[in-house]
């Protein structure tokens, strides 16, 4: 298997929020990259957020590099093909069990045999979808945390079949990015999600439950707790759709006390889905 020594080229699979921040971080870390998602138009969003973020980087002079040259490492493309160039790859696709299965068989066939595949997955089974190629023991959960460029953290979680050498070469790979980590079973939503969904709908629960004022929610936890968003502004900065989703995978996978809040899940029928659609539970400019 490919090492941290052999990696000249990562393929990211994905241009949404978490794609866009993974290609920027690995280019800035001076890698080449290569970002594929299914649309150009896809594709031409995440560069643009790439673009924001590494200028907003810049003027606060926290860019050690030009933001050109880091975005000039990133070849943008929707077709597969192009990812046989990558030395190892993250893939950052929806969070569907059928559609990361469809996109890892895929990569199975598109890339060398010695490359590992890791995936960014919130809640998923990491053993199910390495299940899907012929190389179960290079696949691996690398779960970088939003916004990527600015979060410390990264999750490496271990699949049934992982072997040692792909979560050192998943640890080595953050720690080469400037990331710490650590380590998770491939247990459902693993060390965070299993605890942050939780209290996220119990945010939800406590402000439709008319317990407090949605600003008295998140300030309560903030000052309360130390922590430095509350739940409701932490799940419109994620995405509701995206909490949305992690609830109901640890719901079916965990049982009733994680059910989704029901406010949480008339939001995201309302398709007002936080931040990035400019209304969740607060409203954005
Ligand atoms: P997103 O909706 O912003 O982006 C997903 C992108 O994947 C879209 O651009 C979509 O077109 C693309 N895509 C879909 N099918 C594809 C395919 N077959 N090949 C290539 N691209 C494909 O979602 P996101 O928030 O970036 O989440 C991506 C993954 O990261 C999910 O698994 C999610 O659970 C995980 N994650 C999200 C967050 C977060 O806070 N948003 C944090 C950690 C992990």
């Amino acid at each position: 298997m490919r090492d941290l020594g052999d990696i000249q080229t990562v393929g990211v699979v994905g241009a949404g929020t978490m794609g866009a921040g993974i290609a920027q971080v690995a280019a800035t870390a001076g890698y080449d990259v290569v970002m594929r998602d299914v649309e150009t138009e896809f594709v031409e969003d995440g560069f643009d957020r790439i673009e924001d973020s590494l200028d907003r980087l810049a003027s606060r002079d926290e860019l050690a590099d030009d933001p050109d040259a880091v975005v000039d490492r990133i070849t943008g493309t929707t077709e597969l093909a192009d990812l046989a160039a990558a030395d190892f790859v993250v893939e950052a696709a929806v969070e569907d069990m059928a559609v990361k299965r469809d996109v890892f068989a895929d990569l199975d066939d598109a890339v060398p045999d010695d490359v590992a595949l890791a995936t960014n997955t919130s809640t998923l089974s990491i053993t199910t979808i390495a299940a899907a190629t012929d190389r179960e023991d290079r696949v691996v959960g690398l779960h970088f945390m939003n916004p990527v460029p600015v979060m410390k953290g990264v999750e490496v979680v271990v699949g049934e079949k992982t072997s040692e050498d792909a979560v050192g070469l998943a640890h080595d790979f953050a720690a080469d990015l400037g990331k710490e980590t650590w380590e998770s079973d491939d247990k459902p939503g693993f060390v965070t999600n299993r605890i942050l969904m939780p209290w996220i709908n119990e945010g939800v629960r406590a402000y439709d439950e008319g317990v407090a004022s949605k600003a008295d929610v998140d300030k309560g936890m903030k000052l309360g707790t130390n922590v430095p968003m509350g739940p409701l502004e932490l799940a419109d900065h994620i995405g509701l759709d995206v909490c949305l989703d992690a609830s109901e995978t640890l719901h079916e996978e965990l049982g009733d006390r994680y059910k989704p809040a029901y406010l949480l899940r008339r939001k995201v029928d309302a398709g007002d889905l936080g931040k990035k659609t400019g209304e969740g539970f607060y409203e954005y400019e």
